[in-house]
């Protein structure tokens, strides 16, 4: 008797748990199916446009369309990414040639998905895609390096269809400082990156924040008219990296209204081995930025094929992970509704209705 009132407790208290898990599954299929869901930053664009490449050092394979529908995610920004290299006159052509290329190639790629994915170019897009049963694309500029020193370049981008541009990647560019590697060169902004950011107000796109210096992230702050976006940082105070964001930070862009995307990759999330981690340290971060600076300001930025994914969370078909521990966790359906796009989509808005026509 001794041996078996310990074993059936444990059979209860395992059914218990099944039974909730159970529940709490069933409930976020039919929060997915309702609310608006976005990913704020993935990386596979580079994969889609160069399959055969293999000179990429993160794990790939994490982002694709069917995985899209199977995870209940209505949404994503791609990024047309750039490493940081020279800035020579012929390397900033190179650089604007390969961005213009690069975006070319990749909405070649999803035309070959039109039955169910369509990119999107305005917040209202993005809600009448789902609407429509089908998953969006919106397209950024991950290092503004490809606009080389050219202003007029913003709005060639935003007529291909870019509507978010991440200011500059590992390194410090023409347009601004970098959190990594940088030579505290410009003091946050150059003169030409402040152009930059105010074109990108007149024209209604988004700043992305992330990989940007303190003192970046301050003087866009300072001079944008419209809310600014982080799409993929991390929180400071979990994991002091150049690349995540201190409280004061994060503060001010919500104070303008803004968004931060919480991010999955173990180089934003702790200092644990990565076999140590689940989803659990990505809704920490969560629940940071939430108690923070409240419930309307956050949202998920993946960085999936640039490195991101935990076990348990390795790809874009286990989003619904990420709101099962919030349910788990007590988040409200209002809370989860702000957090997979809501917000999102109000800070879109905003931007669009700074558009200077
Ligand atoms: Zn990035």
């Amino acid at each position: 008797m001794k041996k078996i009132l310990p074993l059936v407790l444990l059979f209860i208290s395992a059914s218990v748990f099944g039974q909730n898990e159970a529940a709490i599954a069933a409930k976020a299929d039919s929060l997915h199916k309702v609310f608006f869901t976005i990913d704020t930053h993935n990386d596979y664009a580079i994969y889609a446009c160069h399959p055969d490449a293999e000179d990429y050092s993160v794990e790939k394979g994490q982002v694709s369309f069917p995985m899209m529908v199977e995870g209940g995610l209505d949404a994503s920004v791609f990024a047309i990414y750039m490493g940081q290299a020279g800035r020579s006159e012929d390397s900033l052509k190179l650089a604007v040639e390969y961005g213009v290329r690069e975006v070319t190639l990749f909405k070649e790629f999803v035309k070959q998905f039109s039955d169910y994915v369509e990119i999107a170019y305005s917040a209202d897009d993005l809600l009448r895609i789902k609407s429509e049963g089908k998953k969006a694309v919106l397209l950024s500029l991950e290092n503004a390096y490809m606009l080389g020193k050219d202003i007029s370049n913003v709005q060639m981008f935003y007529d291909l269809g870019i509507r978010l541009i991440t200011l500059c990647h590992f390194g410090d560019n023409d347009v601004c400082d970098s959190a990594n590697g940088s030579k505290d060169e410009w003091g946050g902004l150059s003169p030409f990156g402040e152009q930059v950011v105010k074109e990108m107000n007149r024209l209604g796109m988004i700043v992305d924040l992330s990989h940007c210096s303190r003192t970046t992230v301050y003087d866009c702050l300072k001079l944008s008219t419209a809310p600014v976006v982080a799409s993929h940082s991390g929180v400071y105070n979990y994991k002091a990296i150049p690349r995540n964001l201190t409280d004061p930070e994060m503060l001010k862009i919500a104070a303008k209204d803004g968004y931060i995307g919480l991010p999955a990759g173990r180089y934003f999330l702790s200092h644990k081995p990565k076999k140590e981690l689940t989803v659990a340290n990505i809704v920490d971060h969560v629940d940071y930025v939430k108690n923070l600076v409240g419930k309307e300001y956050i949202g998920l930025g993946t960085d999936f094929d640039g490195g991101a994914g935990v076990p348990g969370f390795e790809n874009m078909s286990k989003v619904k992970e990420v709101t099962k521990e919030m349910l788990r966790r007590g988040y409200t359906d209002e809370e989860i509704e702000c957090f997979w796009g809501k917000n999102f989509i109000r800070v879109f808005r905003a931007v669009e209705a700074k558009k200077e026509n």
